[in-house]
């Protein structure tokens, strides 16, 4: 079984010093467990949490993630953010492809690509997000909407050095179910993540079964043992419940 990953997105939530604060919470509630813990904060507190960290680390890791990324290293594009800037900030994970990029900020399959390309070549590990929307469901299309979105954003990957690639990650979140309260059935959910990973070793051979395949969509406390407790699923990415420290560390507790 490989290590549980559980993924924190703030989205757009927390100034540095709330970041600093919830920190400060997580550290007095969260117990040793068998999770890998990631944050996801906004670019800015990325900064002030790697500094409290370096400075005052917790009994276990916790590792950082950015939640978007710029493809190319430097140059003028006003507002962006590059790999190589947020690993020399400790930065070890990114979040690409969210349904909020895609959706709001018309990221294409290309864009991802390049960025998944950018983030892989620069040592970070970025955990891709695919998911289908409630229309896609009713049609009985999620499978092939979600390789669709796979075919896309994983172009051309399969060349890049054996040691890159191993660094993918993959979030199934169907867009209905983030932030709507109601998550994804645990067999519906087990179900999906068995057809991807079979994508994943079709696509890729032996190394497509070592991709972690993490669920996300209003995961919380309440549902996250008997989500978390399906063999296929390999860990989440949690929004909204991630935000309270006490409500994360018992999501990071369901995984024993
Ligand atoms: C997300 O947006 O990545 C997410 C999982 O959100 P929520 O947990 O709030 O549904």
């Amino acid at each position: 079984m490989p290590q549980p990953l559980i993924v924190a997105n703030w989205k757009m939530h927390k100034t540095h010093l709330e970041a600093l604060a919830w920190l400060q919470q997580f550290r007095e509630v969260c117990q040793p467990s068998s999770a890998r813990i990631v944050v996801a904060p906004p670019f800015t507190a990325l900064e002030s949490l790697a500094t409290t960290l370096r400075e005052q680390p917790l009994p276990f890791p916790l590792y950082l993630a950015a939640q978007n990324l710029h493809p190319e290293p430097n140059g003028a594009f006003t507002g962006e953010v590059s790999a190589p800037m947020l690993k020399a900030l400790g930065v070890s994970y990114v979040i690409l492809g969210h349904s909020e990029r895609r959706q709001l900020f018309f990221e294409s399959h290309t864009s991802i690509r390049l960025k998944m390309i950018s983030a892989l070549r620069h040592q970070l590990r970025p955990i891709l997000c695919i998911g289908e929307s409630a229309a896609i469901k009713a049609q009985g299309k999620t499978l092939d909407f979600l390789k669709g979105q796979l075919d896309g954003s994983l172009e051309g990957i399969e060349g890049l050095a054996k040691e890159d690639f191993s660094r993918l990650v993959i979030a199934y979140e169907p867009i209905w179910a983030i932030g709507s309260g109601i998550a994804a059935a645990p067999e519906a959910i087990e179900a999906t993540h068995q057809s991807l990973r079979g994508y994943l070793i079709d696509r890729f051979g032996p190394s497509g079964s070592h991709i972690p395949l993490l669920y996300g969509g209003s995961l919380k406390a309440a549902n996250a043992a008997s989500i978390l407790g399906q063999p296929s699923v390999n860990g989440a990415l949690v929004g909204g419940a991630s935000l309270d420290a006490g409500e994360f560390a018992s999501i990071v507790a369901a995984c024993g």
